[in-house]
């Protein structure tokens, strides 16, 4: 089965996506905005995208008669959860399109094949050295230390991952992360990070997201701006460049963000790439004419990818769920307050429990330019007592 259906998907036809969350959740909303049915497979009965969509199969991934239901009403399919079993992918494709495919997202998950891949497509990454065996322990180059150890599958919001100053911790934490393949990367003077949004068609047309600069709290996203002068312009043509080489390299059809570390030497490094609309792109929901989850909505369908034309300086804020705790007791955060700021778009996620470093929405402000936008993303993290940035 080609990627993409060999003729656009018509307004009433079902679009699939394995995965519940809230990137499956606004995925489902740029669906229905073009008049397309939605089917969500996820296990949990309460998530994001279920919950909002036409069709919602409760299965896990790998259940077959879950895959089977999918595969009956949906005329594509896509995903939004990075960890999905290619297999269920590979499986989808027999019965219709699948973007972006199973052998894509087979190295997004993998941290050793996706540095292999950015090294094929002479992109550069942080030093590293994989560790599968007590061997390759031993061989670890002096010059790879102080590093990160980092599995090499299932690892997000810097779950999965170790500091490590010597060889003594780097052999210490193999043995918390149960010894499992993982890969050891130097620690590198990061100066900032930054990501590029790609989507690509079935027909190898691109087109990209302007470069978004992240800050990252405890190893989760934090903060993103996009604004004018954010990100050197050398930098962000060097970003978006080697964005589009990694998505060609991998014949991509859909959305896919590569994270980038930017050092304090002013060298660009390629950090980890997602196959899918990311957290950094959020901010496209309402500072941009097209979105991340538009695109992915026309890509798979076969539709035109028009190039998104950011209308206002946008600054997202992460929501997570440590919000509902400030104070010590547990209630929602000020929203009559933070609605009251100009330019305020508030996403909340529908989740009904929060907890700690959980992602319970985001809010994007935008204003006509990058003063303005600082000025009252500042005031939002005041009322939402956030760290300022
Ligand atoms: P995750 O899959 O959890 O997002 P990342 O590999 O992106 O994992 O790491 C999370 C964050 O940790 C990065 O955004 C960066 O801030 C920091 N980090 C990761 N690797 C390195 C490194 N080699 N050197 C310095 N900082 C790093
Ligand atoms: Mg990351």
């Amino acid at each position: 089965m080609s990627a993409v259906p060999v003729k656009p998907l018509p307004p009433g036809a079902t679009l699939g996506v394995m995965g519940g969350g809230q990137l499956g959740r606004m995925f489902v909303h740029a669906a229905q905005q073009l008049g397309y049915r939605t089917a969500v497979l996820d296990a949990d009965e309460a998530s994001p995208a279920g919950t909002v969509s036409h069709h919602h199969v409760r299965t896990g991934y790998l259940d077959e008669a879950g895959l089977s239901q999918l595969a009956a009403v949906a005329q594509a399919i896509t995903t939004e959860f990075e960890n999905v079993p290619a297999a269920a992918l590979t499986r989808l494709a027999q019965h219709c399109p699948v973007a972006p495919g199973a052998d894509a997202v087979a190295i997004a998950q993998d941290r050793a094949l996706e540095k292999a891949h950015f090294t094929r497509c002479g992109v550069p990454c942080a030093p590293h050295a994989v560790i599968e065996t007590p061997q390759q322990l031993q061989a670890v180059a002096d010059h790879l230390l102080p590093g990160v150890l980092k599995t090499a599958r299932l690892g997000y919001d810097g779950k999965g991952q170790v500091r490590i100053a010597d060889r003594e911790a780097l052999a210490r934490a193999w043995d918390e992360l149960k010894r499992v393949p993982c890969v050891l990367e130097k620690l590198l003077p990061l100066a900032s990070e930054c990501s590029v949004v790609v989507a690509r068609g079935a027909d190898g047309e691109m087109v990209h997201l302007p470069v978004q600069h992240n800050l990252h709290r405890g190893g989760i996203l934090a903060v993103t701006e996009v604004v004018e002068g954010r990100v050197p312009e050398a930098t962000a043509k060097q970003a978006i460049e080697a964005t589009r080489a990694i998505a060609q390299g991998l014949s991509y059809v859909g959305v896919l963000c590569v994270e980038f570390f930017l050092l304090q030497d002013g060298s660009l490094v390629v950090n980890e790439m997602a196959p899918r609309p990311h957290n950094s792109g959020h901010w496209s929901l309402d500072g941009a004419d097209v979105s991340q989850f538009d695109l992915q909505v026309r890509a798979m369908a076969g539709l035109p990818l028009v190039a998104p034309r950011q209308h206002s300086a946008a600054i997202m804020l992460n929501l997570l769920g440590d919000l509902w705790f400030a104070g010590g007791r547990e209630q929602a955060p000020p929203w009559r307050e933070v609605l009251a700021l100009p330019g305020a778009h508030l996403h909340l996620y529908g989740k009904t429990e929060a907890r700690p470093g959980r992602k319970m929405g985001h809010l994007t402000l935008t204003a006509a330019d990058a003063a303005t936008v600082r000025a009252t993303a500042l005031r939002a993290c005041a009322l939402l007592g956030l760290e300022p940035f």
